[in-house]
C-alpha cells in the first residue's frame, strides 16, 4: 500500500519503520529535520511537505503530540489533498471532542476516518506490539485493522467516532487513581510500621490488590520487576500521565461527569510534574507522597 505518515517522534518512528518493514510505499512527513532523516534511514520515502505526503495515498497515518496540531495538518494539507478513498488513521492520543470534529469534517468531505490512540510506550512501538483502541464505523475498523495489525499486537474496536480516545483516557485515568491509592497504601503501611514486601503479599492477594500493585508495584525490590527497581528511570512518564489525566478531566467536564478521584490523581500528577518529576516513570510519585523525598 502507498501509506503517508505524518508525525515521525518517540512513537511514530518506530510505526512508521514497521508499516516499511512490512513492505508498505511509507510516504513520511514530520517538522523535524532529524526525525525526517531517521525515518528515511529506517525505509520511509521524506517527503517535503504533508500535503506531498498525501498525494495518491491508500492510507494516511498520522501519530502527533495533540488535538491542535490534528486539526491542523488535517485541516491544511489532508483533506481535499488526498483522495477520497484512502482511510485516515489517527493514532495520537488526542481529547475527544477534537476528535470527533475532525471525523465529522472528514466524513463530510467524503472520506472515512478513525480515531485509533494506542496503549504501549517507545518499545511498543518500536517492536510492534501496540494495542490499538479504535473509534469509527465498523466499515472504517475493518479498513483500518489490516494496517494497524502491522504496528501491533491487539486491535480493539471500542465504538463509534471518539471511541478510542474515549476508551484511553478513561482507562489512563483509572489507572492514574489506582496508581497514586496504591503508593498512599505502600506509604502508610511503612508508616504503621509494616514491612512493604509483607503488605505487598497480603494485599496483592486480598481486595486491595489491582494491575499497579500486582504488575507495578511502585516500591523497588518488591514484586515483579518494574520501573522502581531502575531509579523509576523508562516506563510510562509521569509527563504523560498528567497529559491524559488532564484530558479525561475535560472530557469529564464536557460530560458533566463526576470524577473527584480522576481530579485527585490529576492534582498530584500536576505537582509531581512542577516539582522537575516529569521525565520519571509515573510510579514515582510514591517518592513525592512519602515526605522523606527530596526532588
Ligand atoms: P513526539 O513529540 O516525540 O512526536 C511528535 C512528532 O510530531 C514530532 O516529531 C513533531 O515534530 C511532529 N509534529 C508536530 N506538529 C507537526 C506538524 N504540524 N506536521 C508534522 N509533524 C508534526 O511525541 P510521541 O511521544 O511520539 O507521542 C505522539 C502521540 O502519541 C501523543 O499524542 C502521545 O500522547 C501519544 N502516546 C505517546 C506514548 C509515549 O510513550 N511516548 C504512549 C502512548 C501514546
Amino acid at each position: 500500500m502507498r501509506i503517508a505518515f505524518i508525525g515521525l517522534g518517540n512513537m511514530g518512528g518506530g510505526m512508521a519503520a514497521n508499516l516499511a518493514k512490512a513492505g508498505h510505499e511509507v510516504r513520511a512527513f514530520d517538522l523535524s529535520e532529524a526525525a525526517l532523516a531517521k525515518a528515511e534511514e529506517r525505509g520511509c520515502s521524506r517527503i517535503a511537505d504533508a500535503a506531498a505526503a498525501v498525494e495518491g495515498a491508500e492510507a494516511v497515518v498520522t501519530m502527533l503530540p495533540a488535538g491542535r496540531h490534528v486539526a491542523e495538518v488535517y485541516r491544511a494539507s489532508v483533506f481535499g489533498k488526498a483522495p477520497v478513498s484512502a482511510i485516515l488513521l489517527d493514532c495520537s492520543t488526542i481529547d475527544v471532542a477534537t476528535a470527533r470534529a475532525v471525523e465529522e469534517e472528514a466524513r463530510a468531505a467524503g472520506y472515512e476516518m478513525v480515531d485509533a490512540p494506542v496503549s504501549g510506550g517507545i518499545a511498543a512501538a518500536e517492536g510492534g506490539t501496540l494495542t490499538f483502541m479504535v473509534g469509527g464505523s465498523s466499515a472504517g475498523f475493518e479498513r483500518a485493522r489490516p494496517i494497524l495489525e502491522q504496528m501491533g499486537k491487539a486491535v480493539i474496536h471500542a465504538g463509534g467516532s471518539g471511541s478510542g480516545q474515549a476508551a484511553k483516557i478513561v482507562n489512563n485515568m483509572l489507572l492514574g487513581v489506582t496508581m497514586a491509592g496504591t503508593c498512599e497504601a505502600f506509604v502508610l503501611a511503612q508508616k504503621l510500621g509494616l514491612d512493604p514486601q509483607v503488605f505487598f503479599d497480603i494485599s496483592s492477594k486480598a481486595s486491595g490488590q489491582s494491575w499497579s500493585m500486582t504488575s507495578y508495584c511502585p516500591v523497588p525490590g518488591v514484586g515483579p520487576e518494574t520501573p522502581a527497581d531502575r531509579g523509576y528511570d523508562g516506563g510510562f512518564a509521569a509527563q504523560l500521565m498528567l497529559k491524559d489525566l488532564k484530558l479525561a478531566m475535560e472530557a469529564a467536564q464536557a460530560a458533566n461527569a463526576y470524577t473527584p478521584m480522576g481530579g485527585g490523581a490529576e492534582e498530584l500528577y500536576e505537582r509531581f510534574v512542577q516539582r522537575g518529576g516529569g521525565g520519571k516513570d509515573f510510579s514515582a510519585i510514591i517518592k513525592m507522597i512519602d515526605d522523606s523525598w527530596t526532588p
